[in-house]
Order: structure tokens, then C-alpha cells, then sequence
């Protein structure tokens, strides 16, 4: 598998800093609440699942699965939801948990989405953020890493459904996908 990555970009050991840092700054943010954290499938999965045992206060989480690039690196431009949220979001503070910003499209469509379920906050997590593709203006208020216009694969990131178990995040060398 390591054959195919160009180069690595974050060690296990420099995700789980990052990831016991941005859960003390969660916890502190909502102390006495309890957010609702979302998570956007695939990608968001070992990322939740890390965050929320670094996070002291109550949460809970839920999960929305969209279309994806399929198998290609080139975002469509185009969102459908698969599965929709069960949960019950008005009056709740709402923590979107995304794997990466590229262009910003989908987290757009997913927040106006969710705003009009009227929710009382609502906030984006993300672990990676490349914001020299941003296509729109997005705040993201939590960031794991920023990374340039490369296609990254690991921790939960895929290409072609593969390599979302790497434990590390990289650089996925183009002859794979190109
Ligand atoms: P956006 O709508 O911001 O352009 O695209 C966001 C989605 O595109 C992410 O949730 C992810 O599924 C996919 N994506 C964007 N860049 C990358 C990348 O470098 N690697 C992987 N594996 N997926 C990416």
C-alpha cells in the first residue's frame, strides 16, 4: 500500500496531537451543552471517532452520507444526500464533521441545508482544509491541517474506496489516479 503514496504528509503521532488539541478547544467551547456532532460519510468516520473521545463534554453524534467524486479526484460540483440526519436538529448547536474542504461546494449545500432545520449554532470541523480551491467564501471554525492542492488519501480519506485505512495521511502518487 505504501507504494502508492508519494509522500507522507501527517505521522499518526502529529493527527493524534492535532486531534487532543482541537478536542480541548471543543470542550471548552461547549461546556454545559451538547452539540450534535455530524459526521459526512465516508470520509469524516475515523476522524469522529477519534474527536469525540478527546471531547469532555456531552455530545452527540449522527451521520449524513452525500454524493461523492465517485472514483475520480475532480469534484462534480453536484450534492445529493444519500442519508439524511435522524436526529432532530432545531434548537440544537450543530458541529458539521467534514474530512476536507476542497472547493467548499458541499459544505455550503450542507449548511444552507441544515439551516433551515433551524438549528440554534452551527459549526464546521474539519480535518483537512486546502484553501487555495476554495470556490466560495467558508468559515471553517475548526481545522485540523491545511494542505495544498494535492489529492490526499489516509485516515479515513479514500480514493476508489481505497486507502481510508492508512493510519497516516498522504500524497497519492498521480500515476494512481491519473
Ligand atoms: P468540495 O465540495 O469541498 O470541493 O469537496 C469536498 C469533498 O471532496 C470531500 O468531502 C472529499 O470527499 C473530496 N475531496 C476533496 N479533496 C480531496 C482529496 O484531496 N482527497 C480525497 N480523498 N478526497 C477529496
Amino acid at each position: 500500500m505504501i507504494k502508492d503514496i508519494e509522500k507522507m504528509l501527517m505521522s499518526e503521532q502529529e493527527i493524534k496531537n492535532m486531534i487532543k488539541k482541537l478536542g480541548e478547544q471543543i470542550s471548552n467551547d461547549y461546556i454545559g451543552r451538547t452539540p450534535v456532532m455530524i459526521c459526512i460519510l465516508k470520509g469524516g468516520f475515523i476522524f469522529l471517532s477519534d474527536l469525540v473521545r478527546n471531547i469532555s463534554t456531552n455530545v452527540e453524534v449522527d451521520f449524513m452520507s452525500l454524493s461523492s467524486y465517485g472514483d475520480s479526484t475532480k469534484s462534480s460540483g453536484v450534492v445529493k444526500i444519500k442519508k439524511d440526519i435522524d436526529v432532530d436538529i432545531s434548537g440544537r448547536d450543530v458541529i458539521i464533521v467534514e474530512d476536507i474542504v476542497d472547493s467548499g461546494l458541499t459544505l455550503d449545500y450542507i449548511n444552507s441545508y441544515f439551516v433551515k432545520h433551524k438549528p440554534s449554532s452551527i459549526k464546521i470541523c474539519a480535518l483537512l482544509d486546502k484553501p487555495n480551491a476554495h470556490k466560495i467564501n467558508i468559515k471553517i471554525d475548526y481545522v485540523g491541517f491545511e494542505v495544498g492542492n494535492e489529492f490526499v488519501v489516509g485516515y479515513g480519506l479514500d480514493f476508489a474506496q481505497k486507502y481510508r485505512n492508512l493510519p497516516y495521511i498522504g500524497v497519492l502518487k498521480k500515476e494512481i489516479y491519473s
